[in-house]
């Protein structure tokens, strides 16, 4: 009860944290915790980003030792000490771990070795794309928002929430790893369809990723679909971009016209450029998420998405799970879940990254 208590109180902090900013932070000031000083440097707690993180933890008050695994990683702390052991052997942090009013501080740095960026990992590299354009930066879309909830499960958990959430952790994964990641909303707000890829347009991101969460009144269903954008599609895929693209009829109803005009013919020109692109980037989430996690690839397919049209670069809406579903519903409620799935949601970007820039014949070194 009480680590659950704590797990609450650390997502909520983490979602008051992270949309209380006005301004989205650039991708190299990104630290996800709060953070106070000490030692003359940025420090944060401990265990509460163990908790949020789905870092095991273990402290020995007599031997002062504490031990912290996640996958591959394997530290071990000792309070005062500025020296770590590590896989890789003993590190040097920039300061003590410390205690502060019974709460255990350590540097932000510890946070790379405990909970290395995605990339740090890479998946068995791929043989090197044809395409060799470089991916530098990526606009996540959170869906819905405001007063358009999108799903809602039956334990109250809503759609705009969960993929909020998820967005500013992919956000934050990729920033570590170097990418400029920007989000569409970071606050529940309503943000009409047509207004969600021209954001990527303006910035000049090289890929635009929608993040949703699913609903079927068939309540069995559960897993994990990944979208790119196309007009020919089957009954299910029709009637999901259906209830996708309903705010449209609210907000967006000058946006059928224009796609009629002139300016459809130009986008159907970029639209067929980016397709290859879109339907590749599609299969790699699709790939490393099946891998990393416990839920079924219920598929890679083609709907028409009102809120990937426009988009100058490649553009997929992922559905990260069913929320009608009650284990599906369970699972999202979960920020160690959502951490999990943001992972490799982002694993799947920097592998898509790593396939375009020719990663195979450039880093031949490691
Ligand atoms: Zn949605």
């Amino acid at each position: 009860m009480r680590r659950k208590d704590l797990k609450f109180i650390v997502c909520i902090a983490f979602i008051i944290c992270l949309s209380g900013c006005a301004t989205v932070p650039r991708a190299t000031e990104v630290f996800p915790y709060k953070t106070i000083t000490m030692h003359n440097q940025p420090y944060f707690a401990l265990l509460p980003m163990c908790e949020s993180e789905g870092v095991k933890w273990d402290y020995d008050p007599l031997s002062k030792v504490i031990l912290l695994k996640k996958d591959k990683a394997d530290v071990r702390l000792l309070i005062g000490s500025s020296s770590i052991v590590s896989v890789g052997g003993l590190k040097k942090l920039s300061g003590p771990v410390d205690i502060k009013n019974s709460v255990i501080y350590a540097p932000v740095e510890l946070m790379g070795y405990i909970v290395p960026p995605v990339c740090k990992f890479p998946e068995k590299k791929t043989a090197g794309s044809l395409y060799l354009r470089a991916i530098d930066s990526v606009i996540l879309d959170a869906g819905h928002g405001g007063k358009d909830p999108g799903a809602i499960g039956r334990g109250g958990v809503r759609g705009k929430d969960v993929v909020l959430d998820m967005t500013q952790r992919v956000r934050n994964e990729l920033s570590r790893c170097g990418l400029e990641a920007d989000v569409t909303r970071s606050a529940d707000v309503f943000i009409p369809l047509a207004s969600r890829p021209k954001a990527a347009n303006d910035k000049k991101a090289d890929l635009f990723i929608s993040i949703h969460a699913n609903a079927n009144r068939s309540r069995w269903i559960e897993g994990f679909e990944v979208y790119y954008l196309t007009e020919s599609v089957d009954d299910d895929a029709r009637a999901l971009a259906a209830a996708e693209n309903a705010p449209l009829d609210i907000e967006d109803h000058d946006l059928r016209g224009q796609f009629l005009s002139l300016k459809a013919m130009l986008w159907d020109l970029i639209y067929t450029e980016n397709r290859k692109e879109s339907i590749e980037l599609a299969h790699f989430i699709g790939r490393a998420v099946s891998k990393k996690m416990n839920i079924k690839l219920l598929g890679v397919k083609g709907a028409p998405f009102a809120v990937l049209k426009g988009a100058r670069m490649p553009a997929v809406l992922v559905e990260i799970g069913y929320i009608s579903n009650r284990d599906g519903e369970r699972k999202l409620r979960d920020p160690q879940y959502r951490q999990a799935m943001a992972e490799a949601i982002a694993g799947g970007v920097m592998d898509f990254k790593n396939y375009c820039e020719g990663a195979s014949r450039t880093n031949k070194s490691d």
